[in-house]
């Protein structure tokens, strides 16, 4: 047996106030004196002097502002690095991203494709990097996908959606600052929220379970149960725990790997594009049978915060669509292994499955 020997996050700073301090942070890691930074900024937050007046522009540095309404693709990636090879002479100095896991995943993508050849989607699946990425900064706006820890940044290829998983994905440094996330919308809040929960249960619940995952698992579902249950908390204190929850959620699947909600959940952002917060949710609520008592401390977490999910999803698809997500669901092989062990294929049929989208 060969243990993994996974990188982490080499530096961390937490505190409300601490995105003051990203100038004094990256200045150091200016290279030539003079080469970029690229800032990937959530485009909800122009205009939001609030947040705009804080990022420390200098020199040749860019301020590109990018949209979370659609999730990443490698396409998307593909553009961006060309625009930057093409706007400057020097290779940037480093990557930082401003945002939720859209953008933490897209400034993670874009350092590693400005120093490895060809397309994005060719690097796709595990272990494909060969070159270090460039310096990248992730500065996290909403907490609950991990993606601030995570050593994946999930992307939608041509052919599937996957993460590029490599020792060189995760981040080389990290602000955790709980005030940026002070004006997320309620839904918005619960969504990705929930996304740390469901990485909790499904690592706790999970054949991968090991002493290391379990730990980080089950802090962070301590702390999501104090935040999404526990009415006493001040919102300064809930959005500092969430911002932790995240961190320790991220941690805690390194070492062990999501379940089923993941995997269905990637079958409808691939063919409906929902996303993954919601789609998390939207799945997570129909699989009590796998995981019964996380389903139900869901249930009331949902009816203690007020929040209706869509419903009817896949009410008018065809049976093609339905065996595109069944593909892509089945595809991921580990999410599978993870949740149900070694003789999954006898209980995740492609009707099993079906049934299941089909209550969505
Ligand atoms: P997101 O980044 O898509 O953002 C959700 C919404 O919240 C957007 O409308 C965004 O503009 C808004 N928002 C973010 N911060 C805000 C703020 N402070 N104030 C107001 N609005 C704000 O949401 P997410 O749930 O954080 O990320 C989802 C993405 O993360 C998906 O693409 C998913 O694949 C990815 N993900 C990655 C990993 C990983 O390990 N790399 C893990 C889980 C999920
Ligand atoms: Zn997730």
């Amino acid at each position: 047996m060969s243990y993994k020997n996974y990188p982490m996050v080499s530096r961390v700073v937490f505190g409300r106030g601490s995105f003051n301090q990203l100038g004094d942070i990256i200045a150091p890691k200016r290279l030539n004196t003079k080469a970029p930074f690229i800032f990937l900024v959530d485009d909800v937050f122009k205009g939001n002097s609030e947040i705009t007046s804080r990022i420390p522009l200098a020199y040749d540095d860019q301020l590109l502002y990018i949209s979370a309404e659609n999730e990443p693709k490698t396409s998307q990636v593909d553009e961006l690095v060309e625009q930057i090879i093409l706007n400057h002479k020097d290779r940037p100095s480093g990557i930082i991203g401003i945002g939720g896991g859209t953008i933490l995943d897209l400034a993670k993508a874009v350092a590693i494709m400005l120093t490895n050849e060809g397309e994005a989607k060719n690097y796709q699946g595990w272990d494909l990097v060969k070159t270090p990425a460039i310096y990248h900064v992730g500065v996290p706006t909403i907490s609950g996908t991990g993606s601030e820890v995570s050593r994946t940044t999930v992307l939608t290829g041509p052919e599937k959606k996957l993460g590029i998983n490599s020792d060189y994905t995760p981040f080389d440094q990290v602000i955790l600052d709980p005030e940026l996330t002070n004006g997320v919308p309620k839904d918005q809040w619960f969504y990705t929220g929930m996304d740390c929960f469901i990485h909790c249960i499904e690592s706790l619940n999970g054949t991968y379970l090991n002493a290391f995952s379990q730990s980080y698992g089950e802090k962070a579902y301590e702390l999501c149960k104090e935040i999404f249950m526990d009415a006493s908390l001040t919102q300064a204190e809930a959005q500092d725990k969430l911002m932790m929850a995240s961190w320790h959620g991220g941690m805690s699947i390194a070492y062990s790997q999501v379940g089923v909600a993941h995997a269905m959940s990637y079958g409808l952002s691939y063919l409906l594009g929902t996303k993954h917060g919601i789609g998390n949710c939207i799945v997570f609520d129909h699989l009590e049978e796998f995981y019964p008592e996380g389903v139900s401390m869901f249930k009331a977490m949902k009816k203690k915060h007020n929040i209706q999910l869509p419903q009817g999803l896949c009410a008018g698809l065809h049976d093609d669509e339905f065996d595109i997500m069944i593909n892509v669901a089945l595809s991921l092989e580990p999410l599978w292994e993870n949740a149900i062990g070694k003789t999954w294929k006898q209980v995740i049929t492609r009707s099993k499955l079906k049934s299941l989208y089909q209550k969505m």
